[in-house]
């Protein structure tokens, strides 16, 4: 709010008529409400009763904009000259002390010009308000100063602005982007065609909804428009707002393709945590293959797979080769790393990949006693020898297919960084990225523990 200096006049009154349905009730201007002071001996009328086409300008006589602030008036009356400017009182301190100060400047300047024994006169004004991207605030003040013994009225107008934001005023250089301003004042001159005037066509400027509003000194506007200024006027907010990504559907359609992207080597959080995140923003399931012995480490990465949904497989717990293994090493590596799911999550895995996808039917059949089964890939991404999140990208999309188990590893940020394009590009083109057990379920008619699924 801004306060209220002494005129030292021999009357001053100040109201806040709330002209503005839906402004508040008054609220904290209790002290300032009057109404029943406001006389009409005044006399004359504001410029916005002015009819278009009466004296002044044209573009100050339509219908007001009043984007910001309560209507406040400033009225004073001293024998000499009479005031009544109406002007915004909104919730920007430093914008409201400059419009205010304003016009107590112009009716003290005007006070001055006249002859207290002779003359009396009359200044009126009034005010536009503009508010955009809720940040940038505008205020146009237009006022007409008329003297007893003179027919032409003088007019003044002054424009100030704001950022709601930082509550700080604002100078068109603070939304230029660089080089702005050079090639703000060549659209200007493309515009009019010469501008001979010594001050910058930058120099008194507004924000409307649809463009910037240039005022030149010979009373006409030029108008930018933000896609003419795109590159020039750099407006936070006024960029496209993010598309929503496309998210698969709650309920998976088995007659719509699908493939389960795996991750196999982790828990690694590093990774993990924006794989995560990027499959809850796409709603998509993956299954990681985990290396027993790290799970420990991870345990609030495993529990928040659990918790979003996803599927969890073994990976031995000490990354073995399963086929060098007899049966109670095969044993072992599988109870010690479901005991390591179940102590960080409660979590019972029903799926083993083999480390290098190495199987036979001895291996097959201890896994099939555990009432587990095999995944192994239909699709290599190679991405433990690329490291290159391009390659990765260009892997999946070479060779993915309906049914495809992808073979990604969570220990690569380039992997994580491929999974960024991957996931939102394999959604558009139709699939549903759903878990191995989900996947294996609807493309191959059931699992059958001790089966190996994608035999290389
Ligand atoms: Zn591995």
């Amino acid at each position: 709010m801004k306060r209220f200096v002494s005129l030292g006049l021999a009357l001053v009154i100040m109201i806040n008529m709330l002209l503005l349905a839906g402004c508040g009730g008054g609220d904290s201007n209790a002290a300032h409400n009057g109404k029943g002071t406001l006389q009409p001996l005044l006399g004359g009328t504001s410029d916005s009763a002015q009819p278009a086409g009466s004296e002044g300008t044209p573009q100050e006589e339509t219908p007001r904009v009043r984007e910001y602030g309560q209507v406040a008036s400033y009225l004073s009356l001293d024998g000499t000259l009479a005031v009544r400017v109406t002007y915004p009182d909104g919730d920007i301190d430093a914008l409201d002390e400059a419009v205010y100060d304003w016009t107590d400047q112009q009716a003290q300047a005007f006070r001055g010009e006249l002859d207290p024994e002779t003359d009396n006169g009359s200044f009126t004004g009034d005010f536009d308000s503009y508010e955009v991207d809720g940040r940038v605030v505008s205020v146009r003040m237009a006022g007409r100063f008329t003297q007893s013994h003179d027919q032409k009225p003088e007019r003044v107008t002054a424009n100030f602005h704001a950022d709601r934001t930082t509550g700080q005023l604002l100078h068109l250089n603070d939304l230029l982007c660089e080089g702005g301003e050079a090639a703000l004042e060549a659209l200007v001159l493309a515009r009019v065609g010469e501008y001979p005037y010594g001050q910058s066509p930058l120099s008194s400027w507004l924000l409307t909804d649809e463009a910037l509003r240039l005022y030149l000194p010979d009373d006409s506007v030029v108008e930018l428009t933000y896609e003419e200024l795109e590159g020039i006027l750099a407006l936070p907010g006024q960029e496209e707002p993010e598309p929503e990504p496309i998210r698969q559907a709650d309920e998976i359609d088995p007659d719509k393709p699908m493939v389960a992207l795996t991750f196999d080597d982790g828990p690694y959080s590093k990774v993990d945590s924006r794989l995560l995140d990027l499959l809850e923003q796409y709603n998509a399931k993956a299954t990681f293959f985990v290396v027993g012995n790290r799970v420990g480490s991870y345990t609030q990465t495993v529990q928040r797979m659990v918790a979003d949904g996803h599927e969890l497989g073994i990976h031995t717990y000490e990354h073995a080769t399963l086929t060098k293994l007899d049966e109670a090493g095969i044993l072992q590596q599988i109870d010690l790393t479901q005991q390591a799911l179940q102590d960080a999550a409660g979590y019972t895995s029903a799926v083993i990949r083999p480390p290098g996808g190495a199987c036979n039917d001895f291996v097959k059949q201890v896994v099939g006693s555990q009432g587990l089964y095999l995944a192994n890939w239909s699709v290599d991404t190679e991405d433990w020898r690329s490291r290159d999140a391009d390659s990765v990208y260009n892997e999946v999309m070479k060779s993915v297919h309906d049914g495809a188990i992808i073979l990604c590893h969570d220990l690569y940020e380039s992997t994580a960084e491929a999974m960024e394009r991957v996931i939102p590009e394999l959604i558009a083109q139709g699939y549903q990225l759903v878990t191995v057990s989900q996947l294996l379920s609807y493309t191959d008619g059931g699992i059958v523990p001790g089966t190996l699924y994608r035999q290389q």
